[in-house]
């Protein structure tokens, strides 16, 4: 055990964590830095408290699919441990006020209870099992260092984290990752200032009564929003919610919209989303007693567009490598698949 080279895993994304969880098994000492309270990254869930009681909402990716073999199998085992679940919501397309049933398309899963969960799984697994991991949170890395053959993290909480590390694997999104990389390796910091991300921002509607739709995802063609859906209607989120008949709905702007209202205010953008579900769903406020709470998310960097193709970067030499959902296609199963892909290639330069 931890008879291979330490490694420093920055970002505990599904990319992140995924990378560390093979390094590990392999015999690395892997220390993972989030700059959050937990680890999940874009797998987000808001959870507050307000006068009616607490709530959820997931308002980072609502949910995900499962298509490579080897990722199905995870998603498998993660189902095993009752941490994800299948998610079938009454789906329509809404074409102005029409709602038209949408098209199936391919089976969705979601964490249970939360989308967290799965990310909180992997954590939980990696401490069991033993395996040399430590995960700093709160761990902002702010600059890196490349001495000879060794890499040193600087975290804006803890200053500078040693023990020094024979291997580096940024796990963050393209643009935050350019930014780090630009003193250590010019090249990396182009590759990664090169693959666009679009912001998406993201409301989250609070009702005390059930809101009277006969669907439970739609899909907006027009307008400020691209997809809503009845959150707190995924499995596993009863109970999840203070009150009885209370109900949890998230609000997707489009990449469109959200570009063009990047800099505006949270508030303003949550009545803006709310008007707009308004003309789509009909009055809401008019017909609920308690009315609507609404507070709004902004992802400056949500889905990249478009991915690059070779699943991850590593530059054997510095040890240095890239992972997450801007190398592998768009979504969880791309930032799974890209974490794991640059383990092995990483392993095999490492084992030598
Ligand atoms: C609104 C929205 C909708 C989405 N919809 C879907 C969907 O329907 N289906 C789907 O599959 N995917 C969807 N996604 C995308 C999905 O969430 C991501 O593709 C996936 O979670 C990316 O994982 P990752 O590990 O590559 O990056 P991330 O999850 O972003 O993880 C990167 C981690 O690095 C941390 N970090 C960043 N900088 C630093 C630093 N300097 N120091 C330390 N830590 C740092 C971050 O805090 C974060 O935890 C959606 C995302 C959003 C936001």
């Amino acid at each position: 055990m931890n008879s291979l080279p330490p490694v420093a895993v920055i970002g505990a994304g599904m990319a992140g964590l995924a990378c560390a969880q093979l390094l590990a098994e392999a015999g690395c000492r892997v220390d993972i830095f989030e700059k959050s309270r937990g680890p999940s990254g874009r797998m987000s869930t808001r959870r507050a408290q307000d006068l009616q009681g607490a709530w959820q909402c997931d308002h980072g990716a609502p949910s995900f699919a499962a298509q490579d073999p080897e990722f199905v199998q995870e998603v498998r085992q993660w189902e095993q441990h009752g941490v994800v679940a299948a998610w079938r919501p009454r789906a329509v397309c809404l074409q102005g006020t029409d709602a038209v049933p949408a098209e199936a398309g391919l089976d969705r899963w979601v964490g249970v209870p939360r989308m967290t969960s799965p990310a909180a799984f992997l954590v939980q697994r990696l401490g069991q099992q033993g395996h040399g991991v430590r995960l700093h949170l709160q761990a902002t890395v702010q600059h890196l260092q490349h001495g000879p053959a060794r890499w040193t993290v600087h975290c804006a909480e803890q200053g500078q984290m040693g023990p020094e590390y024979c291997a580096l694997v940024l796990a963050v999104p393209a643009p935050q990752a350019a930014a780090l990389l630009e003193p250590v390796s010019p090249y990396a910091a182009a590759l990664a200032a090169s693959a666009r991300m679009q912001p998406c921002w993201v409301a989250m509607l609070r009702t005390d009564a059930p809101l009277p739709l006969d669907w439970d995802a739609a899909e907006i063609t027009d307008g400020p929003l691209c997809w809503v859906a009845r959150d707190s209607a995924k499995p596993g989120r009863q109970g999840q919610q203070g009150q009885q008949g209370q109900q949890t709905w998230v609000l997707h702007a489009s990449a469109r919209w959200s570009q063009d209202h990047i800099e505006s205010d949270a508030e303003s953008v949550a009545r803006q989303l709310l008007q707009a579900f308004e003309a789509l769903a009909g009055s809401l406020s008019d017909s609920l007693p308690g009315g609507l709470r609404v507070t709004a998310h902004r992802w400056r960097y949500a889905l990249p567009a478009p991915h690059l193709v070779n699943r991850y970067w590593w530059d054997a030499p510095a040890g240095l490598g890239l992972c997450g959902d801007w190398m592998c296609g768009a979504g969880v199963e791309g930032a799974w698949l890209s974490g794991r892909a640059l383990a092995r290639r990483a392993l095999a330069t490492l084992t030598r």
